[in-house]
């Protein structure tokens, strides 16, 4: 079976609609440093941060994931 066309393959490429708000759902602490689970208070995205020393921002180490629903 041959397609001629196919439906658009849709890539999330577009940069989000606002600046997440991020918030703490939990941490916990590991050998490089503290990891942290945090949520988006706007839209509900979450993201896996790496938090090596206190007082400086956390990197990420995930990509946002789709919201739940
Ligand atoms: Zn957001």
């Amino acid at each position: 079976m041959t397609a001629s066309q196919t439906l658009p393959i849709r890539i999330p490429t577009q940069p989000p609609l606002h600046e997440h708000a991020w918030s703490v759902e939990s941490a916990h602490r590991t050998s490089q440093g503290e990891i942290v689970y945090v949520r988006c208070d706007g839209c509900g995205v979450r993201r896996v941060d790496l938090r090596t020393v206190a007082g400086t921002p956390p990197t990420a180490q995930s990509r946002t994931t789709a919201a739940a629903r």
